[in-house]
């Protein structure tokens, strides 16, 4: 029989009360402070460790949803770019597809990262949100000029991961269905042919930093993002199943573009030609281009899927400031009714704010500096005048408040 009969001990590891330093009660016995950090510890490397996805009921999407019903849902929300909004639905689709393939299966269906060339503005980021909050997966937006090759001043590429992991709560079998949309992919492209004596740190090598985690391999990431250190416990994440959608404007692929067309299309009649909508040259991008420009060819193979955003013309503009489900204009609309005003912009008002928009040449995203230059004031005093229930933004209203703001000095180029 044990001299300790009646003392008090460990109910995991047997210490008695004299050897542990805190022995915590529990209904039926007790824990020592030591089993407790080895639990937490244990809890920590289930939850954060990679798990596989086998729970096939908990797929995203259910078989009743078709590409036709994704682009469905993107036109609610998002004014043209329809064949951006096709290729995205169709890689999603066939994405999420893959993903309920059962493993035996003799053919693998390869990953279907997208790529956006467009300008600024045109709804790049707008698509890849979209389709992340409709399938209900965890999703953020990095940017690549914040990477830097391992071992120089900057982020590494594993930290692309670590937002992924914040969204959902460092739960890692979510992460690992999630979407993750890279900005300004084409500011990592090599710097031109010439050969340089410093290395192109932001260039090429994170191109090649980049090019497995693309693909679906097993990264272990700083929890925290930023540099790994050390001492820091990193979280294994396999980013199989994770969708990459990378965009860029990549400015002045246009030339590029231009260049091997005259140089495709010698040879064949003027009517050849004349089909070729200049104006518009960004339609007709290719893998090649985007080789020319500075990507490598290894990227390239991991982003299949390359679709274009048009730019947005002036209807496109009128379109996005009233026509989706959360335009600006209803937003506003929605604020005010939240104060008992029924605000309303008259047509002159809407063609104004989108012509200034053009002519600031930012996009749809001018447009929503644009209104809240006009509607600061009315933003600031009817809220506490209790008896304006009806309140129009007109021409010459919205001339006048853009007139004394900021944004009227813009130059325009
Ligand atoms: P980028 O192409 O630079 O990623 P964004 O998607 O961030 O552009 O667009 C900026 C903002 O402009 C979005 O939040 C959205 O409100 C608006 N916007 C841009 N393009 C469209 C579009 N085609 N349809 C609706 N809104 C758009």
């Amino acid at each position: 029989m044990r001299k300790n009969e009646k003392g008090f001990r460990c109910s995991f590891c047997g210490r008695d009360k004299s050897e542990a330093l805190i022995l915590i009660a529990g209904v039926d016995g007790h824990i020592c402070e030591t089993c407790v950090e080895q639990a937490q510890e244990i809890i920590e490397d289930e939850l954060y460790s990679g798990q596989e996805i086998t729970d096939q009921d908990d797929l995203l999407l259910s078989e009743s949803i078709y590409p036709i019903n994704i682009k469905d849902h993107l036109d609610e929300y998002i004014i043209g770019q329809d064949e951006a909004k096709k290729f995205l639905s169709v890689a999603v689709y066939n994405h999420y597809k893959r993903l309920r393939q059962t493993k035996s299966n003799d053919i693998e269906i390869e990953k279907s990262n997208i790529l956006f060339v467009g300008n600024t503005g045109t709804g790049k980021t707008l698509l890849a949100k979209t389709i992340a909050k409709f399938l209900n997966v965890p999703f953020s937006i990095v940017d690549a000029t914040v990477f830097t090759e391992a071992g120089y001043v900057g982020e590494d590429v594993e930290s692309i991961l670590s937002r992924l992991l914040q969204v959902c709560d460092y739960n890692v079998k979510q992460a690992e269905k999630g979407i993750i949309y890279i900005d300004e992919i084409d500011k990592i492209a090599r710097k031109g042919d010439n050969p340089s004596i410093t290395r192109d740190v932001s260039g090429e090598g994170v191109q090649q930093a980049m090019l497995k985690m693309l693909e679906g391999t097993d990264v272990n990431v700083p929890p925290q993002g930023g540099r790994k250190h050390p001492e820091q416990k990193l979280v294994k994440v396999n980013t199989e199943n994770i969708l990459f959608i990378c965009g860029g404007a990549f400015d002045g692929i246009e030339r590029i573009i231009a260049n091997r067309m005259n140089t495709q299309v010698i040879g064949f009649n003027s009517a050849e030609k004349d089909r070729v909508d200049t104006e518009n040259l960004i339609k007709y991008v290719t893998h090649k281009d985007l080789k020319s420009f500075g990507l490598i060819p290894e990227i390239i193979g991991r982003l299949p899927v390359l679709a274009y955003l048009e730019p947005l013309d002036i209807e496109a503009l009128k379109a996005i400031l009233t026509k989706p489900k959360n335009a600006l204009v209803k937003q506003y609309q929605k604020l005010f009714d939240l104060e008992g005003i029924a605000l309303s912009f008259s047509q002159d008002a809407i063609d104004f704010i989108s012509e200034k928009a053009m002519e600031y040449q930012l996009g749809a995203r001018g447009l929503r500096s644009i209104c809240e230059a006009i509607m600061m004031d009315a933003m600031f005093e009817l809220p506490s005048q209790k008896e304006i229930t009806e309140f129009q933004i007109t021409k010459e209203y919205a001339e006048e408040k853009l007139g004394g703001s900021k944004l009227s000095k813009l130059k325009v180029a």
